[in-house]
This record gives C-alpha cells, structure tokens and sequence, in this order.
C-alpha cells in the first residue's frame, strides 16, 4: 500500500501489486500515482523554485535587453507544471505495466496480516492476499485544530495547482516546506508574511537558519516569531471564474506576551508538520504495533514491523527521516534483500539536506549543534567562510552573503563530519561533497582539492581560507564516548 513510494515494486520474478489511492484534500484538491514527491512536493516546489530564480536571472540580466516590466503568469506556469507532472504519473503507469506490477487504484486497510481489503472510487471491494506486505503510505500535511481552518486554509497539498495565484500568503510554521513556499512566492512577486512558532528550521544549524531569515527579511518576506494564529474569518469569497482569491482575516497571538494582531490576506498556508495518518488502514488487525503518538509504524534496521512478514518504508517510519530520495533508497535495498540476495542495510548517516528557501542550503552531517551535543566542544573544530558569489556581484546583491561550515573532529585528523554551504545551487553542489563525506574525508582533503571553476566553490574547497570558530563549552557526549571505546573503525579512524 503505497502514496507513492514505488522503489520497492523493482523485485524481479515476483508477483507484485500496488494500492494507490489519493484522498482529495480538505478543499478538494487530487493527484495521480508517484506521491507527495512527485504530485505536491520536490518535483513542483523545485519547479516553482526554478520560477522564481527565472524572475531574479532577469532582474540581474546585466548585457541583456530586458523589458521594464516582466510579468508573471501563475495559471501559465501551473498549467506547465501540472502537464509536466501528469506525464511522470503517466509515466509511472506505464513502468508498472511494463514490469507486470499490477496497479489497483483503491484504498487499502488490513483484514489480518496476509490479507487487505481494498475500495475503489466506486466503494467497489476486493479482497487482496500477500504473502509480504509493505506499508509506505508517506504522510500528510497536519492542520491546527482553530474552527475553519480545514475549509479556508490550504497547505502544500494545494499551493501547487491553486487555480488562481495566492494573493498576499501568510505561510504558518518556519521549517522546510513554510520557508520554500514563502521563498518562491516572495520570488514570484507576492506579498508573503511568515508565522514561526519558535524558532526557524528546528534541528538544522541556528546559524544558517537565521542566514536563511535575514536573507529572506531582506527580500521583503515578513517574519512574525513566536505569534499563533487563533482565529480565522472570511471577509470576501474568492472566484476560480474569475481568477481571484478569498479574502481572510487571520487573528493571531504571541504565546508569551498574549498580544493579539489582525491582519488580512488571500492565501493562509499552513505548514506546521506532517502526520502518518495511519489510523485508517486497520494496523490493529495485523497486529502491526504503531507509535501512539504520532501513528507512525515502528520498523527495525531491516524495516521489518513487529509483524514478520510486513515492513515499512518511507514518511510513515518512524523515528526516521521524511526525505522522498531516503524512502526510495530504503525501498530498493528493501526489494533487494527479500528477493536479491543482498543484505546491505540502509545507512541513514550523512544524508543531503537542500532547504530551497530564497537562497539555497545545503547540508550534510550534523550542525554545529548536534557536533557539540554529540562529541563535545572541546571535540571539535569549525572552519568557515563568508563569501560573495559571483553571481551577485554584477547586480550588487550585497557583500558575504554566502556562508559555507565545516565542522570536524579534532581527534580523528579532523575528519568532517558536517558540510554546510549556504548559496545558489546549494543542492547540487553539496550532493557532490556528500560522497566525500561518506567516504570519511577530512579537511586536509578539502584543502587538497583542485580548485573548481567557481570561485565560492573553490574558496569551500579550499578550506585554509576558513577561519576557524572557537567553540568553548560541554564535555563529550556519551554516545560519542561509547563509540570511540566500545566500537572502534565506526567513526572511520
Ligand atoms: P516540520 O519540519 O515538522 O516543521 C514544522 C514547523 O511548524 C516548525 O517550524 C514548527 O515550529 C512549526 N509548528 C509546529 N506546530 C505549530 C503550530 N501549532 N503553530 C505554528 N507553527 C507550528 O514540518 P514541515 O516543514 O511541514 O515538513 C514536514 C517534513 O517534510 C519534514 O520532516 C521534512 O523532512 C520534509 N520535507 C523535506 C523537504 C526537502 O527535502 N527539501 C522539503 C519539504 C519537506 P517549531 O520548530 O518552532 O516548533
């Protein structure tokens, strides 16, 4: 049972069927077969993304003839972006065919542990017999619990098909997906205001994260920390005629001071996590033991359930990570170990991280946060650099605004255990360095590198060039400890 996730239906010689079924948002919103990923996450967020760098590259066009005024279509660049995703859906239908995956577009849930009862858009049942099962049923968007929010407020699910553009957005939450989506749409010309709970990009390094917000600030995106919304209105309805937005009154307040703040705006968008939803398929009738407080499905490092014969793979892990490129990984050494005589287990450690937030960031490792929680302060050394990419100099988008971290441990010939780089294409560039990092480099090997063609790349490189941050504070630890007397050679040494 799946929501996309289809790594797993590659098992040569077996006889292999996927349920998919997409329940439509709160305000009707759908998609085809490949997931969050594909339908209402990376693929359409880059792509938006892309949309709005197009607008700043010609902004910055120095040496071209570009009109004075340059505008922007949504329902243009939706419509592109939606052929774009409906040939990956059809896509997909076409692989599993070509692989005799049989596809049954119905909705799953547990009868006992071999066997689902599936329904279909029409409420027609079948009953389905599997000798393995595998659960990846991905997550969904959560919603606050304030009266109406489910039928005026949308979140990711539905940004990316919206019939008309978003007007002025308030994004709620300050992780990933608040910050990419009021990212493109400050990009696409929008007004957009940020509501953070606490604090920005929880569990990513603070010092990036905040990189993130004063670059964001400087574009004109407004941060309101520490303020909830507690109160929705509609003041005027929309029209997908006509092409125009509700009106809404959100009423806010600061969970310390209680002050209150009102204001209007087209679009509320709520990005505030993501549940496992898994309360519909029935686990209890398998016997499948769910975290009870978050409903996710609880898999061992071979992502086997308690029950023998049915696994997970994907958002609906838990303790695990919510990355599409990770769930597709784990569902390949999955199908590989039942039926490809491998045993190879996923390795969760130095996993890519891109934030596409207005400017990229890309990280692999642990933040300077976890380094020192982890191997102690003292353990440690950080070089780092602010730099100026070349492409903002011409348009004279300001000095050091790029930023790239190393974090290393000093005990292991300062072996890099974290990667943090803060510029344009921050994605690509950091998936390269990732290898490095999985293949245990140190920062003598990053001063060792051929410088590249790019200068910000060559000056991350070219780690003599960092200085170094002076970290002053705990002692190591206990894992860190645990690791370096009970279990030599893993920490590459
Ligand atoms: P998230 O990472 O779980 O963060 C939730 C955000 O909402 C946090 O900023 C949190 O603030 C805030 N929040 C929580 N409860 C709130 C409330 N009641 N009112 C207001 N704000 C609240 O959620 P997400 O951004 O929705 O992302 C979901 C998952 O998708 C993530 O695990 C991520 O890994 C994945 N994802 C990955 C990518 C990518 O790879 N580029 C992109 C998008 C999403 P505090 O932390 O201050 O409490």
């Amino acid at each position: 049972m799946t929501h996309g996730n289809l790594s797993i239906t590659s098992s040569p010689l077996k006889k292999v069927a996927v349920c998919d079924f997409v329940k439509p948002t709160p305000i009707g919103t759908t998609w085809g077969l490949g997931g969050t990923c594909v339908n209402v996450g990376c693929i359409p967020k880059k792509l938006l993304h892309q949309s709005a760098l197009i607008g700043k590259y010609l902004d910055d066009a120095f040496g071209w003839n570009t009109p004075d005024k340059v505008t922007h279509d949504w329902n243009k660049m939706v419509e592109k972006i939606q052929e774009h995703i409906k040939s990956l859906n059809w896509r997909y239908r076409v692989r599993l065919k070509d692989e005799k995956v049989d596809f049954i577009n119905a909705y799953a849930s547990f009868l006992d542990s071999h066997n689902l009862k599936t329904v279909d858009k029409r409420n027609k049942e079948r009953i389905i017999t599997a000798r393995h099962i595998v659960i990846a049923k991905g997550s969904c968007p959560r919603y606050p619990s304030i009266p109406l929010a489910k039928e005026y407020c949308i979140t990711s699910d539905d940004i990316f098909s919206l019939p008309h553009s978003p007007g002025k957005t308030l994004c709620v939450g300050a992780s990933y997906i608040a910050l990419e989506c009021a990212g493109f749409l400050k990009g696409l010309g929008l007004e957009v205001e940020v509501m953070v709970h606490y604090i920005l990009l929880r569990g990513f390094d603070q010092q990036i994260a905040e990189l993130i917000g004063k670059s964001m600030k400087e574009e004109g995106v407004k941060f309101y920390r520490g303020f909830v919304p507690i109160k929705i209105e509609k003041v005027e309805d929309g029209s997908a005629s006509e092409e125009k937005p509700p009106t809404l009154k959100v009423t806010s307040k600061h969970q310390e001071s209680g002050e209150i703040r009102e204001d209007i705006y087209n679009t509320v968008l709520f990005a505030i996590g993501r549940d496992a939803c898994t309360d519909e398929i029935a686990a209890d009738k398998a016997g499948i033991v769910l975290n009870p407080l978050n409903g996710k499905v609880i898999v061992d490092e071979a992502e086997r359930t308690n029950v023998k014969n049915i696994f997970g793979i994907g958002d609906v892990l838990d303790g695990k990570l919510e990355l599409t490129p990770v769930g597709i990984q784990v569902g390949i050494q999955l199908s590989r170990r039942m039926y490809g005589g491998q045993d190879s287990l996923m390795d969760y450690n130095n996993v890519l991280k891109t934030v596409y937030a207005a400017i990229e960031y890309g990280s692999v490792g642990f933040s300077k946060e976890a380094a020192i929680e982890i191997f102690g302060a003292d353990g440690i050394e950080i070089y780092h650099k602010h730099f100026t990419p070349l492409e903002y100099t011409l348009p004279k988008k300001g000095d050091n605004v790029g930023y790239a971290k190393l974090i290393c441990i000093k005990s292991l010939n300062e072996r890099v255990v974290g990667l943090h780089y803060f510029g344009p294409n921050a994605g690509e560039i950091t998936q390269g360095f990732a290898l490095g990092l999985k293949l245990n480099a140190r920062k003598a090997d990053f001063d060792n590198l051929e410088p590249a063609a790019e200068p910000e790349i060559k000056k991350f490189a070219q780690g003599v060039v960092f200085s170094k941050i002076n970290v002053n504070g705990s002692d190591a630890h206990p894992l860190w400890k645990f690791l370096k007397s009970e279990c030599p050679g893993t920490l590459g040494e």
